[in-house]
């Protein structure tokens, strides 16, 4: 089987760059191991965050980084046994987060994210699932008066800059958006209303998938590990023999390492990982949208199978063993805000979210290396930014004017 261009990786981010190839005429072959949207992309918390530009920075204040290192915050858990190999990377993250770097990413971010809503948008058009896009926004809780008054000054410097707007909330309005909410646990709200949500992320991505597969696209089961070069292109080995194409993205979101290493690419991938549990809602309570409390660093979101709680940031190697401690510090503080039943599931869900250190993707030709590109490194960010980054990387694949300028996102940034 020859083609146009092998995407590896069927996440958010492969399945949309695999659509928008496919639009622009090229023959494409998806590849994975597992089906569409079953890692990362199954279980975020299901937002497509049009508020998101300034992206999330490493503490600088050694009180905090004293707090994190010790695990005594909720929103991370850092998992001592993987230190060695997370230290230079940590260097590089808390390095990227000085202000400057932080403001530096958040203007390369921003073209990105001002498409998030209209690229799902379209491709949920085609699909025909845009009634899964819910105008929930996105609420934000806070517990004492100090962090809401620091926060509402960040956001207005965010509104200044980047036009991100947002509503504040005091306890009666909190009640009346969410009235199964104990709003009195909380001094006030800040709502975005800018972002949207949708109930099933994974069903999204199975969705586009589905479409490209009805469009006349290939979608195989392979093991992406053995990507070779050929004489004029690029091959996976099957089990019915090699797929082979001129060209090659690498989407493999947490592993995209793994591929590239292979042929001597190194890149600063890390991951933080997240948590999910679902809940039964007690009696009838009803959620609207998804809440983040923001002291205690975790998203309240109703979805189809429950109402699911995502953890904040862990700091361990992608491949380490579960250490679920956030959730069983989280569950009775969730508890006490909403009413919350018996979990759905007895194991919690991992996940890695893919991250970089200045936080933004890596989408481009992979330098020295003819017809490889990346589309990777999409951090907090991954399902919010699939589509537009998908759009981009096809445009520069086939020549098209780009959206944006792609020089941000370049894969040898860091060398
Ligand atoms: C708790 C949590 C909450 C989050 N909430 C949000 C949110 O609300 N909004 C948002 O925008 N983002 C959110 N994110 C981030 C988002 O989920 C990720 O950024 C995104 O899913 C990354 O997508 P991806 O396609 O790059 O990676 P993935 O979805 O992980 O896809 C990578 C694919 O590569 C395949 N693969 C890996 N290795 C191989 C191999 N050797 N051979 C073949 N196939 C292989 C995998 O099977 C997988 O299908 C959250 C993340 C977490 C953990």
């Amino acid at each position: 089987m020859t083609s146009d261009v092998l995407v590896l990786g069927a996440g958010m981010v492969g399945v949309s760059a695999a659509l928008h190839l496919q639009k622009r005429g090229r023959s494409v072959v998806l590849v994975d191991r597992r089906g569409a949207a079953e890692e990362t992309s199954y279980g975020n918390a299901g937002l497509i965050q049009r508020e998101a530009i300034v992206p999330y920075g490493f503490p600088r204040e050694f009180k905090k980084l004293w707090k994190y290192a010790f695990n005594m915050l909720p929103e991370a858990h850092h998992q001592w046994s993987s230190f060695f190999g997370n230290a230079v990377w940590l260097f590089k993250y808390w390095r990227n987060s000085s202000p400057e770097r932080i403001a530096a990413s958040a203007r390369a971010a921003r073209p990105l994210v001002e498409r998030c809503i209209i690229e799902h948008r379209a491709l949920m058009e085609e699909a025909g699932i845009v009634d899964m896009i819910r105008e929930t926004g996105y609420l934000k809780i806070f517990r004492t008066r100090e962090r809401y008054d620091q926060y509402l000054r960040q956001q207005e410097e965010i509104r200044r800059e980047f036009g991100v707007g947002f509503e504040e909330l005091d306890q009666a309005a909190l009640r009346k958006r969410e009235p199964h909410l104990s709003a009195g646990q909380f001094v006030g709200g800040l709502l975005m209303p800018d972002p949207v949500s949708v109930t099933d992320p994974s069903a999204v991505g199975k969705a586009y998938a589905d479409l490209f597969v009805r469009r006349g696209g290939k979608f195989i089961t392979a093991d992406a590990r053995t990507l070779e070069a050929t004489t004029d292109g690029w091959q996976v080995h099957t089990v019915d023999g090699p797929v082979k194409a001129r060209e090659v993205v690498v989407a493999l979101g947490p592993w995209s390492d793994e591929v590239l290493k292979r042929l001597g690419v190194r890149v600063p991938l890390w991951v933080k990982r997240g948590y999910h549990v679902h809940f039964r809602p007690r009696g009838d309570a009803v959620l609207n949208g998804p809440i983040f409390d923001i002291e205690s660093g975790f998203v309240l979101a109703p979805m189809t199978r429950g109402i699911r709680l995502t953890t904040g940031a862990e700091f361990a190697h992608r491949d380490a063993p579960k250490t679920p401690v956030q959730l069983d510090r989280l569950e009775p503080v969730a508890r006490s805000m909403f009413p919350l039943g018996d979990r759905v599931e007895d194991k919690p869900w991992m996940g890695a979210r893919p991250c970089l250190p200045d936080m933004l993707p890596m989408i481009g030709q992979v330098p020295g290396h003819r017809g490889l590109w990346a589309d990777f490194g999409h951090h907090h960010l991954g399902f919010t930014l699939g589509p537009a980054t998908g759009r981009l990387l096809a445009e520069m694949m086939t020549g098209e004017p780009p959206y944006t300028d792609p020089y941000p996102y370049r894969v040898d940034r860091f060398r």
